[in-house]
């Protein structure tokens, strides 16, 4: 079996689920099992400055072959994440290959698992080619472990060619991405890249360059506990105002009823007594107006709130979460630029897209590196369902090693 597919379905294999609830870092100790094979193989294909550090980020360089004399050119980077996602389990993870000859695939093990084209189009782009699934009782990994295979594999391909000319380019594994903590500890000094590609996204030639901005609420109700047998007049009951609090949102601003480029407000989690009660909203969209005008309307449900319910007292608090990358990718297009031109070079046509969420490359974007996110070939994230086109990941390969190539060149 070719070298890409071979590593993914061996990376896919080892459990290295996150944990949310974790104190630690990175949360579970089992994602370093994948980290130090990755070390290893790295050292085996001849990257060097290979290291994994105290906190579990993998790095390592593949060094400029300029003749000498030749032009500096800009240091990138690519980066995977190790870990996957808390909500399915990654144990015993066993991946299948098939032979797609079209309509919708049963899973094996769980046959009430169903990948179908009526909720995955492209599928009929890949009749004739293999793809890969799971057997139905985990998720696959491939977000994202086809990056990480996409990466290795260039990088791989990159040593080998001696003729592709190439600047210094550097590898990042992390861990920690599905919780939202994948820079936390990141040294960016250390990493020394003036940008970066993240290799986490889907579909072929999709080019993400930006992300919601992100913001919490916390809405705490305050009311009146007094026993109920004599609560008449009296009680002012935290758990009913927070019910009436919750319906005020309107229905055409939530998750379940938006998509594209509209953003939300979407309750998240709460806890209720008749004393108190605590709701945490997310905010999300890709404008700072549609942000701002998002949290007016949370103080307005608030005070409509207090005012049905006299006497119980709402208070709402905004916490910064993230921000779209868009503005700092502006900045210096070319970056995203070359990575269409990269992929157009190896017959795809690409595409710009918004990820209606948070990435590593948004958090690495707010501190200083720009990094938009690169189709992987991997589908369904975080279901059983997951699963992944043989065919777009060689062209993720592809890309990765253009990209390379045209940072040399435009130098
Ligand atoms: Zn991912």
């Amino acid at each position: 079996m070719e070298r890409l597919i071979e590593r993914f379905m061996r990376y896919c294999r080892i459990d290295t689920q996150s944990d949310e609830e974790s104190t630690t870092y990175p949360s579970t100790a089992k994602q370093l099992n994948l980290s130090r094979m990755l070390v290893e193989e790295l050292k085996e294909i001849g990257m060097q400055e290979v290291e994994l550090d105290e906190h579990g980020y993998v790095m390592a360089t593949l060094p400029a072959n300029l003749p000498e004399g030749h032009k500096e050119i800009p240091v990138i980077g690519f980066i995977s994440h190790v870990d996957t996602s808390p909500s399915v389990t990654g144990a015993n993870v066993d991946p299948q290959w098939v032979d797609y000859e079209g309509g919708d695939i049963v899973l094996p093990k769980d046959p009430s698992q169903v990948i179908r084209v009526a909720d995955y189009p492209m599928l009929k782009d890949y009749e004739g080619t293999p793809i890969i699934t799971t057997d139905g009782t985990t998720l696959l990994g491939a977000d994202d472990k086809a990056g990480i295979a996409e990466i290795m594999t260039a990088m791989e391909q990159l040593i080998q060619d001696k003729d592709a000319l190439h600047g210094k380019v550097r590898v990042l594994f992390t861990p920690d991405e599905e919780i939202g903590r994948g820079v936390e500890f990141l040294d960016i000094e250390k990493l020394g890249v003036e940008c970066a590609y993240t290799m986490d996204g889907s579909k072929l030639g999709e080019i993400e360059n930006e992300n919601f901005n992100a913001f919490g609420a916390q809405i705490t109700i305050r009311g009146k506990n007094v026993h109920p047998g004599y609560a008449k007049d009296k009680m002012i009951n935290a758990l009913r105002v927070l019910s009436f609090l919750v319906t005020q949102f309107p229905e055409d601003m939530l998750p379940e009823s938006t998509e594209g480029r509209e953003g939300y407000v979407h309750p998240h989690e709460a806890t209720a007594c008749e004393e108190e009660a605590s709701l945490h909203v997310l905010i999300r969209d890709f404008e700072r107006e549609g942000v701002e005008s998002k949290q007016v309307l949370l103080w307005e449900i608030c005070a409509r709130t207090e005012e049905r319910f006299p006497g119980a007292e709402v208070t709402c608090t905004f916490k910064h979460s993230y921000d779209n990358m868009r503005f700092r990718l502006e900045e210096r297009p070319e970056i995203v630029e070359y990575a269409m031109e990269a992929a157009k070079r190896v017959g795809v046509e690409p595409h710009l897209s918004s990820i209606r969420g948070g990435t590593d490359g948004a958090m690495m974007t707010a501190k200083g590196i720009p990094t938009p996110n690169i189709f992987t070939g991997a589908h369904a994230f975080h279901a059983k369902t997951e699963w992944a086109a043989v065919s777009t990941m060689r062209k993720s390969v592809e890309t990765i090693i253009e990209l390379v190539k045209i940072w040399a060149e435009k130098a």
